[in-house]
């Protein structure tokens, strides 16, 4: 058999493992024993997995394999963060980031490569799109990490929140994305909890409501705009999906007995989204919606028209919403000297054919 016709086993969640197995005439235990080599205990080689029997290991040699993306690049900020540049089969290259806090380590994952939002201030959407990652390929990047940070087998976690605010728009690569997240939160594989892992959006409505039946992680969005004028500007997609729509999907996305809350992203762009008047009318617009507002100071890059508002304006800002009552922090910028923070992931893309924001509406199934 070719290596084109095995089975990745590092993207099935628990069901497709399940799939697996049975296809080949196996209990369906072995999904669970094989998850945890693969994820607990990092293992690749399926002569380490001691519990299944040499004839099975032998016949998983055959039809299965275990194949992460290739490191290509390792750097470390001053601030301790990490950036990781994956090669993928296809020569395409992705970016993956670990930021380590006191009490967590969050691992910023990439959903795509590229991106084909066209927002104005990120300079992933300067690389055009080229396609969705497999959920091997996002799976691998969280596998990558924990061999990377040293996490010993089966031992304490390093990565304790996955956050999918890498590359990419993970709503427009929906069923990789939630095979994905099932095995960040499956028992048997990292086992986080779905306060821990966290999507960000830029508002794909109607995966976002999919996403509440079928795996209600914490939600990101990334607002940037209170007027429609300007987030049609800013970030593109609203021009489909415009702020009302966004804030109703967000309101039934949250459970009733109001526990948990969403994030919004707000970059602050100096002289075009971060005026007094803004911070107000932001204020309105989450009236009864339990939020947390996350103001990011913009990340330049190479040929941007924007730059960052300055500090007194973003205290300023971030007075109005706290004294309103809204929980509102300003994002630590990270990893800057290895251009690892928000907005700043480049990877390499090749072939870029789907630059352009219209072909969303082609190359996505999920609306
Ligand atoms: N597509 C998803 C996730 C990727 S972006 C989304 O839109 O949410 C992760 C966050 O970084 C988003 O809030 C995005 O708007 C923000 N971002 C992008 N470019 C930035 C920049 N140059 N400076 C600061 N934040 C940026």
């Amino acid at each position: 058999m070719t290596t084109e016709t095995k089975v990745n086993l590092l993207g099935l969640n628990r069901e497709d493992m399940g799939a697996f197995f049975a296809g080949i005439g196996e209990k369906a235990f072995r999904a669970t024993q094989v998850l945890k080599w693969l994820h607990q205990y990092g293992v690749s080689d399926f002569d380490e997995m001691t519990n299944l029997s040499k004839s099975l290991r032998e016949r998983l040699k055959e039809v299965a394999e275990i194949h992460v993306p290739e490191v290509i690049m390792d750097q470390q900020s001053a601030d301790g963060t990490r950036k990781w540049l994956f090669r993928l089969d296809d020569g395409n290259a992705i970016e993956t980031v670990f930021i380590p806090e006191k009490e967590r380590g969050t691992l910023c994952v990439s959903s795509q490569v590229g991106c084909a939002l066209d927002c104005s201030f990120c300079s992933t959407a300067q690389q055009g799109f080229n396609r969705n990652l497999s959920s091997s390929e996002i799976i691998g990047q969280l596998w990558l990490a924990n061999k990377l940070l040293g996490r010993d087998p089966g031992g304490d976690r390093v990565v304790t929140n996955v956050v999918l605010m890498g590359m990419g728009e993970p709503l427009l690569n929906y069923d990789a994305v939630v095979s994905a997240m099932d095995i960040m939160l499956e028992d048997f594989a990292y086992a986080l909890s779905k306060r821990r892992v966290t999507l960000s959006t830029s508002g794909v409505v109607p995966a976002l409501n999919r996403l509440k039946e079928r795996c209600d992680v914490a939600l990101a969005v990334s607002l940037h705009a209170v007027r429609d004028d300007l987030r049609n500007e800013l970030v593109p997609i609203n021009r489909k999906y415009p702020i009302k729509e966004l804030m109703e999907a967000c309101r039934n996305y949250l459970d009733r007995d109001g526990r948990r809350r969403i994030t919004w992203e707000y970059v602050m762009l100096a002289g075009v989204n971060d005026t007094e008047q803004d911070a107000r009318q932001l204020v309105k617009l989450l009236k009864g919606i339990p939020s947390k507002v996350n103001l990011i100071p913009f990340n330049p890059f190479p040929n941007t028209r924007y730059q960052c508002s300055d500090a007194e304006t973003i205290l300023r800002f971030q007075n109005i919403l706290i004294n309103a009552g809204i929980v509102t922090i300003t994002r630590k910028t990270r990893g800057e000297d290895i251009d690892a923070a928000c907005g700043q992931l480049a990877g390499k893309v090749q072939d870029r054919t789907k630059r352009r924001f219209k072909n969303i509406e082609v190359s996505q199934e999920v609306v």
